[in-house]
C-alpha cells in the first residue's frame, strides 16, 4: 500500500527554463506523451492558437500569438508523479515567470545547440541560482548543425558560472548525427533520421569497444573517441552532491522534435532530481514529510474563466497532504478557511482535486483573499520566507484620467500589485508624489491598462520613464542617510524599502563607485 510519505517521495516538481524557440513546447509535449497524458505528441500546441478560451487575455494572446500566463502540467510516468511548471517563453515574459521558479525543486535548462546560452535563459538561470536548486541541461536540435559541444559547455561556465557533466555525448551532428553515447549506462542510442522513433540501443563496454565500428561511421567514431578521452581527462568528475547543490549541471544531448534523447534525459532526470525539499520559514525549515499540511501562494491568475471573473491562486504544497474540504489557517489574515474546490491541472484541463501532496500545485478559488507569498498551514502558525520581487526592466508613471475614478483606480492598482502582475513604487520625498509602475515585460503594461479599464472602469495615463534597472539598497545607517539625501530617482516599494532606479548599467556603476559601503540588490530578497 502506498502511504502519504511514498506519495511525496514520488513527486518531481520542476520547471523548464529556456529562451523562446529553443523547443520548450516541443520537449514538454514529448514528456507528456511518455506519461500518456496526451495521446499524440503535438496536442499541447493547441494552446498557442487559443482553441480553448481559458483566459481573458485571449485578445492579447491572439494578437501576439503567445501564451501570456504560465501553467502547471502534471503527469505520471512509471511510479513518478511529475509536475512541470510552465514558464512563458516569449520575450514579453513577466515576473510571474521568475516567481514560478520559486515553486520548483529543480529546473531543466533547454538550450538550442546552434544558439547556446541566450538572454532569457540567463535571467531565469540566475533566479534558480538564488535557491541553489539542481539544474539539468538539455541541448536540443542535434538533428541540425549546431555549435561544438565543448564550446557550449565553456559558454555555460563563462556566462552562467556553472560547470557541466555530460551524461551523454553526441556522435556527429546535423546531417551526420548518428546518436548519443550514455556515459553512465555505457550504451549507444542510434539515431535513424528516416524513422526517429526507431531508436536502437547497443550496450557496449565503453567508447573504445571494437563493436562500435559496426554501426558508426569510422571518421565520426575516431572523433567521438578523442572527445571522450578529453572529457575523461579534462572534464569534471561525476558528483551527485555537486549536482544536487546546483554547482554541476548534468548535460543531455538530443532532438526534441524527433523525440530522440528525450527518454534518456527523462530516465536520468527521474533518478537524480530531488523529491520535494524542505522550505525555509520563520520557525525554521519545514520538511515536506511533516505530518501537517502547508503551502504558499506563488502565483495568482485572474479571470481564467471570463464568465465568472474568478481568480485562481496557485498554491505549492510544501508539506503533508491535502484532502478535499479540509480547513487550514490563512496565516497573514489570522483566520481559518475551508479549501472547498481546489483544482489541479492536467495538460490544461481543470479537474477538482480530492487529494494532493507536498510537491503538488493546486489552484484555489480566490475571491480576493490571497496575496503572492501567503502561507496556508494546517495548525501551526508560521510563514514561509517572503517571495522576492525582481528588478523590473520597464517603468512608467501612472495617473488616472478622471479624478472621480480615483478610488477604484487605487483599488485596482493595489489588487494588481498583490497579484504580482506589476510592481508599484512611490517616489521618495518628492512632491507631488508620483506612482511608478515597474514590469519585467512590456506586455504587462497592456494588461494593466486593459484590466484597469475593464475591471475597475478607470482610464489611465501612462508616461514612460527612461529607467531600465531597479536596485534594492541596503547598508550602514550613515551611508543610507547620505544616499537618501543625495541620490535622485529614489522610490519606495510596497513594503517601504528604498529602491534606486537607473537608466542603464553605466549610470548604476557610477553610483556604486560613489557609495562603496552600500549594497545594490537585484531582488527584494537582498541576496
Ligand atoms: P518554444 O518557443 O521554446 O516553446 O519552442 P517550440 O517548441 O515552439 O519550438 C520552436 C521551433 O523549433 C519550432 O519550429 C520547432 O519545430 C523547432 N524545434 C523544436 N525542437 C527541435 C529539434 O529538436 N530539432 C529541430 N530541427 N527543430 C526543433
Amino acid at each position: 500500500m502506498t502511504t502519504w510519505k511514498d506519495e511525496i517521495a514520488s513527486r518531481k516538481t520542476f520547471a523548464i527554463i529556456s529562451h523562446p524557440d529553443a523547443g520548450k513546447t516541443t520537449l514538454t509535449e514529448k514528456l507528456l506523451y511518455f506519461g500518456g497524458a496526451i495521446r499524440e505528441a503535438g496536442s499541447v500546441k493547441g494552446k498557442k492558437n487559443t482553441k480553448h478560451a481559458t483566459s481573458d487575455w485571449m485578445e492579447i494572446e491572439k494578437q501576439r500569438g503567445i501564451s501570456v500566463t504560465s501553467s502547471v502540467m502534471e503527469f505520471r510516468y512509471r511510479n513518478f508523479h511529475i509536475n512541470i511548471l510552465d514558464t512563458p517563453g516569449h520575450e514579453d515574459f513577466s515576473e510571474d515567470t521568475y516567481r514560478t521558479l520559486t515553486a520548483a525543486d529543480s529546473a531543466t535548462m533547454l538550450i538550442d545547440a546552434a544558439k547556446g546560452v541566450e538572454a532569457q535563459t540567463k535571467k531565469l538561470f540566475k533566479v534558480c541560482r538564488l535557491r541553489s536548486i539542481p539544474i539539468f541541461t538539455f541541448i536540443n536540435k542535434l538533428d541540425r548543425q549546431g555549435r561544438d559541444p565543448f564550446e557550449l559547455m565553456e559558454e555555460m561556465e563563462n556566462l552562467l558560472g556553472i560547470r557541466s557533466y555530460p551524461m551523454n555525448w553526441p556522435i556527429g551532428m546535423g546531417r551526420d548525427f548518428q546518436g548519443i553515447y550514455d556515459r553512465i549506462n555505457k550504451k549507444i542510442e542510434l539515431f535513424d533520421p528516416d524513422n526517429p522513433s526507431n531508436i536502437q540501443v547497443k550496450e557496449v563496454s565503453g567508447p573504445n569497444d571494437p563493436v562500435l565500428v559496426d554501426f558508426i561511421d569510422p571518421s565520426l567514431l575516431e572523433q567521438f573517441q578523442e572527445e571522450m578521452e578529453l572529457l575523461d581527462v579534462a572534464g569534471d568528475a561525476y558528483d551527485e552532491e555537486r549536482i544536487l547543490s546546483g554547482e554541476l549541471t548534468p548535460v543531455f544531448f538530443g532532438s526534441a522534435i524527433s523525440n530522440f534523447g528525450v527518454q534518456n534525459y527523462l530516465e536520468h532526470f527521474l533518478k537524480l532530481a530531488p523529491a520535494p525539499v524542505p522550505r525555509e520559514s520563520d520557525i525554521g525549515p519545514i520538511s515536506p514529510m511533516d505530518g501537517e499540511f502547508s503551502g504558499f501562494v506563488f502565483k495568482i491568475q485572474a479571470n481564467m474563466n471570463p464568465k465568472h471573473r474568478d481568480r485562481i491562486a496557485f498554491l505549492r504544497i510544501t508539506s503533508g497532504k491535502y484532502t478535499q474540504g479540509m480547513s487550514v489557517r490563512h496565516v497573514r489574515l489570522e483566520k481559518s478557511m475551508r479549501l472547498a474546490q481546489p483544482t489541479q491541472f492536467l495538460a490544461q484541463d481543470r479537474n477538482i482535486v480530492k487529494e494532493a501532496y507536498a510537491g503538488d500545485i493546486i489552484g484555489l478559488f480566490d475571491p480576493g483573499t490571497f496575496r503572492i507569498g501567503d502561507t496556508l498551514a494546517e495548525r501551526t502558525s508560521f510563514s514561509f520566507d517572503e517571495m522576492p520581487h525582481f528588478s523590473p526592466e520597464h517603468f512608467t508613471a501612472i495617473t488616472v484620467k478622471d479624478a472621480m475614478k480615483h478610488k477604484s483606480f487605487e483599488k485596482g492598482l493595489q489588487q494588481l500589485s498583490e497579484e504580482g502582475a506589476i510592481q508599484l513604487f512611490h517616489t521618495y520625498k518628492r512632491f507631488p508624489e508620483l506612482q511608478i509602475v515597474g514590469v519585467i515585460g512590456v506586455l504587462q503594461f497592456e494588461v494593466l491598462e486593459y484590466r484597469l479599464k475593464n475591471e475597475y472602469h478607470a482610464d489611465i495615463k501612462m508616461e514612460s520613464l527612461p529607467y531600465s534597472i531597479a536596485r534594492w539598497i541596503d547598508g550602514p545607517e550613515k551611508d543610507m542617510e547620505l544616499f537618501k539625501q543625495k541620490q535622485k530617482q529614489l522610490v519606495t516599494d510596497r513594503d517601504g524599502r528604498i529602491v534606486a532606479l537607473f537608466d542603464n548599467e553605466f549610470q548604476m556603476n557610477m553610483t556604486k563607485d560613489k557609495y562603496p559601503n552600500l549594497s545594490f540588490y537585484e531582488n527584494s530578497y537582498l541576496k
